[in-house]
């Protein structure tokens, strides 16, 4: 792969062909640890987004037909690809992000081929139903869409976009596909390794911009069947309100404001341990991390005290050194919301029990946007602090009397993404889980994933799943075809 050699303006993919736009508006790419610029990405306008769906479009015609084991050849061998430049998409994932360069290369990258194996083998085991009656047989089909989009974000910048793009492919569509404007790399090196295996010219088009111009330009392009979003709740009801009137499809995994509920008899260390994951891991900058923090009260004080030891001994530093456990915030503007936020947490009335503040980094690193690990406590369910969605390294301890009041305070939220249950009894486990108001909950875990189950969430979160045959099903039409005999 080359490597690209900053400051760099990467092109949008078209067709196979790397398409250069040297009239368009530029947005600067930084590196949010060292806050060097490392390149620009053009913003693709209403026109550039028409030739790449007219691509899409053109090569759909070849691409659904081909048998589903032609289709998992090649998404098998765009993980192949991918995995072969492991390290150069790690360090791109980094620089674009701030993550800890060992995060993109443990989770990121492997997650991104991962995504192609997975429906390239869902490709060839997807079937449809067939019902007979006493004089008819009724069949289903599974067709296709046609050209789709597929919008990411910055989090999980690879993982989530190949999250996307791969069912759309393996059920036989084309693709129009942007990744967020404030980490492009590796949407564009994704662009090179199709070019240099054969990918099929056309079936997968990236490009890149903001969300105003190109974004809405993917949303509302009458060729486009379907929308996949994945982002702020603020932009997926803006995308909601674009698509009504046409009646497009789309699915939405939108933001989240998870809680933890932690009971006494929960198996006290591992609790602890998975429990600074879930609030800290990739800087807190995951939906899925935990915010709310809820703790029966009997074992409240000995939870702060443990939390919090573990905490601090999180380091944070450069992304590049093996040893920083947490990296930078993404970008100034997050920063300084997450800043704000703290700053808000403080205003309505919470104790700040760590951090709460900028933590500068050494070196290179010195200017970057690095946010301390910070937990606060005081602050009751209805505060902006508990409702809002920080997307940070924070969280907020609440404590409860018993499983009525856990259950209450874990769905005053109106975001329902996911939630974690540490328990050691089996029948409350079930209780609990059962009531809460999220698509997604763990028990005595965070984070395990086959990706076989249905992903996504309630509320504010979203509307649709991703994941195995959901994801398969929302990327085909069904078409049913009754025959009396
Ligand atoms: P964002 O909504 O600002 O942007 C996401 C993507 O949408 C970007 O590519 C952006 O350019 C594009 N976009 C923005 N406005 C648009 C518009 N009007 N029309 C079309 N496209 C538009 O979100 P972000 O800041 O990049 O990501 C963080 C958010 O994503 C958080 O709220 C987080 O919870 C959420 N998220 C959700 C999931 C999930 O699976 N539920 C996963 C990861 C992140």
């Amino acid at each position: 792969m080359s490597t690209l050699q900053s400051p760099y303006r990467i092109s949008h993919w078209i067709g196979g062909l790397p398409v250069e736009d040297k009239n368009a508006v530029v947005i600067p790419n930084i590196n949010p640890a060292t806050t060097v610029v490392v390149g620009e990405i053009p913003v693709a306008s209403a026109a550039v987004v028409d030739e790449a769906v007219q691509a899409a479009k053109n090569a759909f015609v070849s691409w659904s037909a081909l048998p589903a084991e032609t289709r998992a050849y090649w998404l098998n061998r765009l993980a192949d690809a991918i995995d072969a430049e492991m390290e150069s998409l790690a360090l791109a994932e980094t620089t674009d992000s701030g993550k800890p360069l060992w995060l993109s290369k443990k989770v990121d990258i492997p997650r991104a081929s991962s995504n192609f194996r997975f429906f390239a083998a869902a490709a060839t085991q997807f079937a449809s139903e067939s019902h007979s009656g006493p004089n008819t047989i009724d069949y289903t089909l599974r067709q296709p869409l046609g050209v789709v989009g597929c919008i990411s974000p910055w989090n999980l910048p690879l993982y989530l976009f190949t999250w996307k793009i791969a069912p759309a492919l393996a059920a036989g569509n084309t693709v129009v596909a942007k990744p967020s404007e404030v980490t492009p790399t590796t949407a564009y090196l994704l662009g090179e390794l199709m070019k240099r295996i054969g990918f099929p010219p056309g079936v997968l088009n990236i490009i890149q911009g903001d969300g105003p111009t190109t974004g809405e330009s993917i949303v509302t392009h009458p060729e486009i069947k379907a929308i996949s979003f994945t982002g702020s709740t603020r932009a997926g009801q803006r995308i909601a309100s674009l698509l009504a009137p046409g009646l497009k499809k789309y699915s939405l995994e939108l933001g989240g404001k998870n809680a933890a509920v932690i009971f006494a008899d929960a198996e006290f260390d591992a609790m602890i341990t998975e429990t600074v994951r879930s609030s800290f891991t990739n800087q807190g900058e995951i939906c899925l991390c935990t915010s709310r923090l809820l703790i029966e009260d009997s074992i409240y004080d000995r939870f702060r005290d443990a939390f919090l030891e573990k905490v601090k001994q999180l380091t944070i530093g450069d992304p590049l050194d093996e040893k920083s456990k947490q990296g930078a915030l993404v970008s100034q503007t997050h920063f300084e919301k997450v800043s704000q936020c703290v700053e808000l947490a403080v205003e309505e009335g919470g104790r700040m029990l760590i951090g709460g503040e900028r933590f500068t980094a050494t070196g290179n690193c010195s200017g970057g946007f690095f946010y301390k690990p910070t937990v606060i406590e005081g602050l009751g369910p209805d505060t902006r602090t508990n409702q809002e969605e920080i997307f940070g390294p924070v969280v907020t301890l609440q404590r409860f009397k018993d499983e009525k009041e856990a259950i209450e305070l874990a769905n005053a939220s109106g975001y329902g993404l996911a939630a974690t249950v540490w328990t050691s009894e089996l029948k409350k486990a079930h209780r609990v889980a059962t009531a809460l108001q999220t698509g997604i909950v763990w028990v005595n875990s965070w984070l395990y994933r086959d990706l076989r189950t249905p992903f996504g969430g309630v509320k504010n979160s979203g509307i649709g799943r991703e994941g195995g045959w959901e994801a398969m099903r929302f990327f085909t039409e069904p078409k049913n075809i009754s025959i009396r005999f």
